[in-house]
């Protein structure tokens, strides 16, 4: 029976001309995000539309959202924190900041490789970081691994941006998984030297310098690509429209093990009071709707299987992804690190 029937009439009118109510007992979450609050605010004002939970909304930049909830420690009223990159989601666990989860729904949803072996953090977006090539220099069959990229035809040929950036440092991880630390040292000692210029800016900012011809190569997230493409400022779109994806490490490329992809994703706080709240909006987060709407308005892939990607997207053709588990690329940031000084990457 619908609950509306149980209403006398009266209160059937009120509730409609008003606007979304809140049900007072259906409690609230406290969350922290480093996504913007245009790319998550309406998944959110939906999950209280139909939960009645209320969400209440922080947002900042990762690494300060962090160092907030050091500082805040036990007291921080923070109950869920979503945060881009496994390399950062495994900073908040290694600080002792987040606590294990268990959901049914949220294992069934998101496959193992996207999820914390113990629990602690849950993927919520997939993103790769492919390269991507001038359209009209070079010759995709050119292209095939990562490793390639440390080859001498491409001196002075690649953009990417600086060692500091946790992207590249869970690219690094991702390469020392695959190939042991000797060699990811040398390949980035190999990259450095076909640099075409020091590290300099953001991911777009590397598409930009492919598209001006200052370099032929860049690495960077799909999501600025998408961003650029679907951009109404023609200084954004027109570079972008001179740039193509290349999906490297694909089945027959040297070792075939896949693109690397990495994380936007969600961690229950040790400091949450309303874990149950918390939980639930992460399993909201992640049905086949709000994977659907994520994905496209941040230019994301779905992390759940069975969801398209958007048209921009599937442009790119499809691809193979590495399925590491992401957990590995924030026990191999430290190394990553310092393998990356050593080789010279500025
Ligand atoms: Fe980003």
């Amino acid at each position: 029976m619908q609950v509306s029937s149980l209403l006398p009439a009266l209160a059937i009118a009120s509730a409609l001309a008003a606007p979304v109510t809140v049900q007072a007992d259906a409690g609230e979450v406290n969350l922290y995000s480093a996504r913007k609050e245009a790319l998550i605010k309406p998944l959110l004002d939906r999950f209280t539309e139909e939960t009645g939970i209320k969400v209440n909304l922080v947002t900042g930049d990762a690494d300060a959202l962090l160092q907030r909830l050091k500082s805040e420690g036990d007291n921080s009223p923070a109950d869920l924190l979503l945060t881009v990159d496994a390399g950062n989601l495994y900073r908040a666990k290694a600080a002792g900041l987040t606590q294990p989860l268990s959901s049914d729904a949220l294992a069934a949803a998101v496959p193992d490789t996207y999820r914390d072996p113990e629990g602690h953090w849950v993927g919520l977006s997939l993103r790769a970081r492919p390269i991507m090539y001038a359209k009209d220099r070079v010759e995709p069959a050119a292209l095939s691994t990562y490793e390639d990229l440390a080859d001498p035809q491409w001196k002075g040929r690649i953009c990417i941006r600086s060692s500091s950036n946790v992207y590249n440092q869970s690219l690094v991880a991702s390469i020392i998984a695959a190939d042991g630390a000797d060699a990811a040292e040398e390949w980035a000692t190999g990259l450095v030297a076909n640099m075409a210029r020091p590290p300099e800016g953001g991911d777009r900012d590397q598409i930009k310098a492919v598209a001006a011809g200052q370099c032929d190569l860049a690495v960077a997230n799909t999501y600025y690509l998408a961003g650029m493409l679907k951009s109404d400022d023609p200084g954004e779109r027109d570079p972008a429209q001179k740039v193509a994806v290349f999906w490297p490490n694909q089945p027959g490329q040297g070792d075939g093990r896949g693109t690397h992809v990495n994380v936007s994703g969600g961690a229950v706080l040790k400091s949450a009071k309303n874990k149950e709240t918390a939980v639930k909006l992460l399993e909201f987060l992640v049905t086949p709707d709000s994977q659907a709407w994520y994905a496209e308005t941040n230019g994301e892939y779905p992390v759940r299987d069975g969801v398209a990607p958007s048209t921009v997207l599937a442009e790119w053709g499809t691809f193979e992804a590495d399925d590491l588990n992401l957990a590995e690329l924030g026990e191999r940031n430290a190394e990553a690190v310092k393998l990356m000084d050593r080789a010279g990457w500025k």
